[in-house]
């Protein structure tokens, strides 16, 4: 007899990401243009404060929100871009992904819905169907990738909690504009729901006038939760830490259940952590915008068409005019010419692949050549 665990939980499929990685480790020399991270080390400054915490046997049970020095440091890194969070009101996390697991645990009660514009970073509908709520899947493919207020009215129920944001968007990299942040806002107020907002890619935007929701909306702070990352801005992916910020009476409950999954983050990263906010990613970011603009071009001479990104080091190309599906198209062009790519499938969106530029400049080039070479065969 096997005993029943949880059925939310076995209706999700696993990611089709891992998938596509697996196909391709099959495949030698296939350069991946399907990684959704920074191929950076971390600073050197940043990684020695590790081994000086270590030193100094850092290694007992922190606070378990994070050290108030570092919370401090993170309420005043985020006054910094205008986001008015005291000390209090954040706490340091496994990752914008814990954040986001222990936000939605404390706030989603079996049945709830989430609203979840689309194409979407997959873990969204993961964790609120694991908590036994429901997802509302919101397309913005005909709105190009922006939010459109009455599309977003008719998601709306009696059942609705909240709606997730994501501002540089994985995976298309588009940034939403002021009548977007306009539209969640209204909605968001007449509702009376929670904005999560996803900004883990806050710092990695290539152009001027980027807004976040937070900042432009500072009269819904009651109901808004912001998650960030050190993962994208610092190279600090297997570092595993974020953070999060909200009210008061929002960061109290969150607070549980964060103490319920993790306990806290990890003591000997916190001090780590305070000057990874010191450090200026500007470099890094100069380097992605190059590559962003060698993407573009290349994409252009295929005649692939995309909305072009703001942020983040993502494209969305349409490869509608194929007529394959996304998975198929990346399964044919990992046999066909060595090249990994996403398909948009992954994020909700048909029709589309991510294509990423984590990668070296030499890469870069040999991948979008194979791809070039690739869709020429289509
Ligand atoms: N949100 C988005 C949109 C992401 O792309 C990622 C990582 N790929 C995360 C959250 C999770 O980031 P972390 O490494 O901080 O858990």
């Amino acid at each position: 007899m096997r005993l029943p665990m949880n059925t939310s939980l076995a209706t999700l499929k696993p990611s089709g990401i891992r998938r596509i990685n697996a196909l391709a480790a099959q495949h030698p020399g296939c350069i991946a243009l399907a990684l959704g991270e920074p191929d950076f080390p971390t600073p050197d400054v940043i990684s020695a404060e590790v081994t000086a915490s270590l030193d100094r046997g850092d290694t007992h049970y922190p606070p378990n929100n994070g050290r108030p020095a570092l919370r401090e440091a993170l309420s005043a890194y985020m006054g910094d871009a205008d986001l008015t969070f005291s000390a209090d009101e954040v706490i340091l996390t496994d990752g914008a992904t814990e954040a986001l697991s222990a936000t939605f645990m404390a706030m989603l009660n079996p049945g709830d819905e989430v609203i979840i514009p689309t194409p979407a970073f997959g873990l969204y509908e993961s964790i609120v169907v694991a908590n036994h709520a429901k997802t509302v899947f919101l397309d913005t493919e005909p709105a190009q990738f922006q939010i459109d207020e009455e599309a977003l009215r008719a998601c709306v129920t009696p059942a609705t909690k909240a709606i997730v944001i994501c501002s540089p968007n994985n995976p298309t990299g588009c940034i939403l504009n002021a009548a977007s942040l306009d539209a969640v806002a209204r909605v968001a107020e007449q509702a009376g729901i929670y904005v999560v907002c996803d900004d883990v890619y806050n710092r990695l935007v290539y152009v001027d006038g980027y807004e976040r929701f937070a900042q432009r909306h500072p009269e819904l702070r009651e109901q808004t939760v912001v998650i960030e990352s050190f993962s994208k801005p610092w190279a600090m992916t297997g570092w595993r830490l974020g953070w999060l910020a909200a009210a008061a009476p929002v960061i109290a409950e969150i607070a549980k259940a964060h103490q319920y999954l993790v306990s806290s983050a990890v003591s000997f990263e916190m001090d780590a952590a305070a000057r990874a906010l010191t450090v200026d990613p500007t470099p890094m970011l100069e380097v992605y915008r190059a590559r962003r603009e060698r993407v573009l071009a290349a994409l252009d001479a295929m005649g692939l068409d995309v909305v072009e990104p703001a942020g983040a080091f993502y494209t969305f190309p349409s490869i509608k005019k194929f007529g394959l599906t996304s998975e198929d198209f990346c399964i044919k062009a990992i046999k066909e010419a060595n090249i990994a790519l996403v398909p948009g499938d992954c994020f909700g969106t048909e029709g589309h692949v991510r294509l990423s530029y984590c990668v070296s400049d030499k890469n870069l080039d040999e991948g979008l050549r194979r791809l070039s070479n690739f869709v020429s065969t289509l």
